[in-house]
């Protein structure tokens, strides 16, 4: 007889893979805690709950990573992608939903799966050995389950928050103004010598960054998600808040560095960069975590000398967020390295958004489902947003700086080092057609061996 998969969380991540897992034959609980145990950010009992924003973002799936992500978990198939599909609403480019009856749908479509079944109820502790399982419990994980796995993982390499500093396309960073080293030029090898570029700043740019930064918008914590932010992530607006030097003496300051292009002029601050990816096409502006919201915050880092024209792969944040350090916890099938009977899916793996936790949730799935069949997954291309999130979480994000990703086009191998600002475009669809063509290869590997 077929081992049943147990799924705890029936979440984005959680109700995608057991459709997935289902849906290749093998039987799955589903154990989620809501009604009964609820989320300060949860509002009903469906299974995949939007919890804020309705939509899924872009769809454009020839110029944006997110778009091609949708548009690889609808060739695979995908519940949340498909259920989406039947209760769109106009948002122009975007693919936005009515959300409860999105939900419903989704609940009922798992609810009338002859493979499926759920029970409801918190799980607080790991399952035994004999039990496959994948925790896709997201980002407000209960206390007992969280306990439980900071007890196996370590409490350092699970997370209850997140402290993002903005991530920036390292193609789109001015280095006619930046230069690369690292502060006193500390590091043993060439790699820990060029991790980190540097922006430089006299004391009128300074000043004037200090006070945008006082006079941007902030975003305020939700209500029930105390800050519980300590000394050490403090935002910088809260630092620059503190004293106008504060920040000068803290990320800002410019000891231990010589600006290439004027190595007469000692700069009055110094904002660094550090490399972010094995692949350096993402570099992290370091210690700047923040709360100031999206528009301001972009208008804020672009007065920095260097980041005039920065592209953002991402933006900073600070949440309530339950994520496992999960270059280090995870192999490349998403299990844990010292339970592999466990795999994680989802939000809690340290990717962030609706999509990209639906996205790990399916290949959980298929690994999950794949592995209690007998079969060899071939590994997924990462080439492919699916594959190029999944290398960057296993294994392509530096360990000591891990925090949750959305896709982008900086995860994926470049495919043309030298086209510059000005073929973005045509680049994209490069990517684009490139990820097409190994997903539709990687499904279609995977479904030949199912019918072997
Ligand atoms: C306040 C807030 C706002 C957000 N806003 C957005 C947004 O606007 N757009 C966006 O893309 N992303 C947003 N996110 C991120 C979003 O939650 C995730 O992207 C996505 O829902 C994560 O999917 P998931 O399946 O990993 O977790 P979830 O969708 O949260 O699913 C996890 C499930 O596990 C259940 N669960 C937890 N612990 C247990 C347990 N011990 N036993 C059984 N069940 C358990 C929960 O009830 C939940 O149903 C937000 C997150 C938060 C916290």
């Amino acid at each position: 007889m077929t081992k049943t998969l147990h799924i705890i969380g029936g979440g984005m991540a959680g109700s995608e893979a057991a459709w997935q897992a289902a849906n290749a034959g093998v039987p799955v609980v589903i154990h989620e805690m809501r009604p009964t145990v609820e989320t300060f950010a949860h509002r009903t009992g469906h299974l995949a709950e939007m919890v804020c924003s309705n939509s899924f973002r872009s769809d454009d799936d020839e110029q944006n990573a997110v778009g091609l992500l949708h548009w690889e978990m609808r060739q695979a198939n995908g519940l949340i992608m498909n259920t989406a599909q039947a209760h769109r609403l106009p948002a122009g480019g975007a693919l936005a939903v009515d959300r409860d009856p999105f939900a419903a749908d989704v609940t009922a479509r798992i609810m009338a799966h002859p493979l499926i079944t759920v029970e409801y109820g918190e799980i607080n502790a790991l399952p035994p050995e004999d039990q496959p399982t994948i925790i896709a419990t997201g980002p407000l994980t209960s206390e007992g389950l969280g306990g439980a796995i900071a007890a196996e993982t370590g409490q350092d390499a699970l997370a209850f928050f997140d402290a993002i500093a903005p991530i920036v396309y390292h193609e789109s960073i001015n280095m006619d103004v930046a230069w690369m080293q690292s502060r006193y030029d500390k590091g043993e090898t060439e790699e820990e010598r060029t991790a980190y570029l540097n922006c430089p700043m006299t004391k009128d740019q300074y000043e004037a960054f200090i006070d945008a930064l006082l006079a941007a918008d902030k975003t305020e914590f939700h209500e029930g998600e105390t800050a519980g932010y300590f000394d050490g992530c403090l935002p910088i607006e809260v630092m620059a808040e503190r004293g106008r030097e504060t920040l000068r003496f803290g990320p800002m300051k410019p000891v231990g560095l010589t600006n290439q292009h004027q190595p007469e002029v000692k700069p009055y601050a110094v904002v660094q960069l550090r490399r972010d990816n094995k692949l350096g096409t993402l570099y992290n502006i370091v210690g700047f975590q923040t709360k100031m919201k999206y528009g301001a915050q972009t208008a804020v880092l672009k007065t920095i000398p260097g980041l005039e024209d920065a592209s953002f792969a991402r933006l900073g944040g600070i949440h309530r967020n339950t994520f496992l350090n999960s270059p280090t916890l995870l192999d490349d099938q998403m299990r844990l390295k010292s339970q592999p009977h466990i795999r994680f899916a989802g939000q809690i793996t340290g990717v962030e958004g609706y999509v990209e936790s639906a996205a790990m949730g399916l290949l959980a799935g298929r690994m999950a489902a794949a592995e209690i069949l007998g079969e060899t997954l071939p590994a997924v291309p990462d080439t492919t947003a699916m594959g190029a999130l999944l290398t960057h979480i296993t294994g392509g994000a530096e360990a000591k700086t891990f925090q949750p990703m959305n896709v982008n086009f900086g995860l994926f191998p470049p495919v043309d080092a030298k086209g510059g600002r000005r073929n973005r475009k045509t680049r994209y669809k490069i990517y684009t057609d490139r990820a097409k063509a190994d997903w539709a290869e990687w499904l279609g590997e995977r479904e030949s061996l199912a019918a072997e």
